[in-house]
């Protein structure tokens, strides 16, 4: 049976695991290690306290745009599932409104519910396309990350110029191929703005 350790503090969890991996957890530097590494890890995770409702908030507005909106080049931070080592990279989004648009700064938000969790990069994709297409009914929607992962950059295979990209499509960026296409030639090329 496992040891119940629902009592004991996340600090002192962190302390006993600072001593099995041979430290001293009294010297003078790591004294108050526990308290910043589970003060750290809550901001990390912290998607697990938040919405969709609430990083989106109100900002969904009537409009009549029907052309492909793209936000390209969101930093993403999480953490794999498998290693709780953080991947990190860019995050690009697009949909095709249906007669309603979102603020362009709550898109941002909205990855960070995802992406502020244990994560696999492909679940953290599908899952922002998903909650847009929930939140917005939009005609289609297209998410792209491209990310690096650390756990396969100081441990492991350690492949450190490797990229993971994944995608998800849904709607008209799924059965219209042309539509995919411009969105990935969009996304994948170089900006013109840098
Ligand atoms: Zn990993």
């Amino acid at each position: 049976m496992a040891i119940d350790l629902s009592q004991t503090s996340l600090e002192d969890l962190v302390r006993e695991q600072l001593i099995r991996v041979g430290e001293d957890p009294d010297r003078e530097g790591m004294r108050m290690t526990p308290d910043r590494v589970s003060e750290s890890l809550m901001w990390l995770t912290r998607g697990y306290r938040s919405s969709v409702e609430e990083a989106i908030g109100d900002a969904v507005f009537e409009e009549e745009h029907d052309s492909m909106v793209i936000v390209k080049d969101i930093e993403i931070y999480s953490m794999c599932e498998h290693h709780m080592l953080p991947f990190f990279g860019k995050a690009h989004i697009a949909y095709i409104p249906n007669g309603r648009i979102i603020g362009l700064s709550k898109l941002p938000r909205l990855v960070d519910v995802f992406a502020r969790r244990l994560q696999v990069q492909e679940r953290l994709t599908a899952q922002i396309a998903s909650a847009l297409q929930e939140v917005l009914e939009p005609a289609g929607v297209g998410v792209v990350i491209e990310a690096a992962h650390l756990c396969m950059m100081m441990r492991g295979v350690e492949k450190q110029n490797s990229k993971t990209l994944t995608s998800a499509v849904r709607g008209i960026f799924r059965s219209d191929q042309r539509t995919r296409d411009e969105f990935l030639r969009l996304v994948l090329h170089p900006s013109t703005l840098s």
